[in-house]
């Protein structure tokens, strides 16, 4: 019996009015793994996360062939079975925790919250649950930070503290939306471990949204690069590195310094324009304006072809192209 991925999405499309902020996209996450989704603001990132949790401002409109989780179609679910499934079997944590984080009520009150909800834990239990998951991601003196405000905290502490709060309910399935950003680097650099270690102990399956590179090359298992509102690779992360195919992905790595990729003191390239506002119905690629190598056929649909195993790309150019271009 063939085991389904923790989770998988098939041709999801999102649209706002008149754009187009998700277009197809499709993507899985398995048990243990972390699939990064990577590109620039407003490529529909956050907006794709915010799909599959069912999390959508009003005004939205979404469609997706399959949005499963397991082996349930969460498509249909009312807000009632999504919100039992948030935060108990699927979790969120965000860039800005306050987001999450109520500024009027206590961590613990918010942290046992969570559990007597979903669980119907009591709350003797549920403090002691607190305790140890503040503990498990880092903070000292958790008694103490119980009883204190978000307010109270510095950045890096809340984020902890929002990483504990979503495993109060033992999730299979972590969603985090640029979970570092808002972070200084050393910060992110611990918070990055502790996710990386909490993963492995705890079997968790990652999607992890970021624009950030060097965050990708440190974490990932698979990285999907997400370009006005569609995936254009998707690949291992060492085949996405080693050898990646789209002029997108190409441009992006040469925009920041990866480890052993970029010499020092070597200028870092840059992709000229912005990401461009894409309306239903648009047909071929949505990177063509600031593509050197568009041709008339990127107006056309496009190819997804295979590069390896596990890796995809959507373009016109034919596999192994860069090959003939490095030499
Ligand atoms: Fe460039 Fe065409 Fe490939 Fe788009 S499809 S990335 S425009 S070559």
């Amino acid at each position: 019996m063939t085991t389904r991925p923790l989770l998988e999405v098939s041709n999801l499309r999102v649209t706002f009015g008149s754009t187009a902020a998700v277009r197809g996209i499709s993507l899985k996450v398995e048990k243990g793994e972390t699939h990064c989704l990577v590109g620039e603001s407003g490529c529909g990132k956050s907006v794709t996360s915010l799909a599959i949790m069912g999390l959508l401002a009003k005004g939205a409109k979404r469609e997706a062939d399959l949005i499963a989780f397991g082996n349930e179609d969460i498509r249909n679910y009312s807000e009632r079975e999504l919100s039992r499934l948030r935060g108990d079997r699927m979790a969120m944590i965000f860039q800005e925790p306050m987001t999450s984080l109520n500024p009027a009520y206590t961590v613990g009150s918010q942290m046992t919250e969570v559990l007597r909800r979903h669980r119907g834990t009591p709350q003797a239990q549920a403090v002691d649950r607190a305790a140890e998951l503040l503990t498990r991601v880092g903070i000292t003196a958790p008694g103490l930070r119980l009883g204190q405000f978000p307010h109270q905290l510095s950045g890096g502490l809340r984020q902890r503290v929002m990483i504990a709060m979503a495993l109060m309910c033992d999730p299979e399935l972590l969603i985090a939306d640029e979970p570092t950003t808002a972070l200084d680097v050393t910060v992110q650099a611990q918070i990055l471990r502790l996710l990386a270690s909490l993963q492995k102990e705890l079997g968790l399956g990652i999607l992890l949204i970021t624009h950030d590179l060097g965050v990708v090359a440190r974490i990932a298992d698979r990285v999907s690069v997400m370009y006005a509102g569609d995936v254009v690779e998707s690949a291992p992360t060492a085949a996405l590195f080693g050898a990646p195919q789209h002029p997108y992905t190409r441009g992006l790595l040469s925009c920041v310094p990866v480890p052993g990729k970029v010499k020092r003191d070597e200028p870092l390239g840059s992709i000229p324009g912005v990401v461009p506002r894409i309306q239903p119905g648009f047909v071929g690629c949505g990177f063509r304006d600031r593509c050197p190598y568009a041709q008339e056929a990127c107006k056309l649909p496009l190819p997804r072809q295979t590069a390896g195993a596990g890796h995809e790309v959507l373009c016109t150019l034919p596999v192994g192209w860069t090959d003939r271009v490095a030499a």
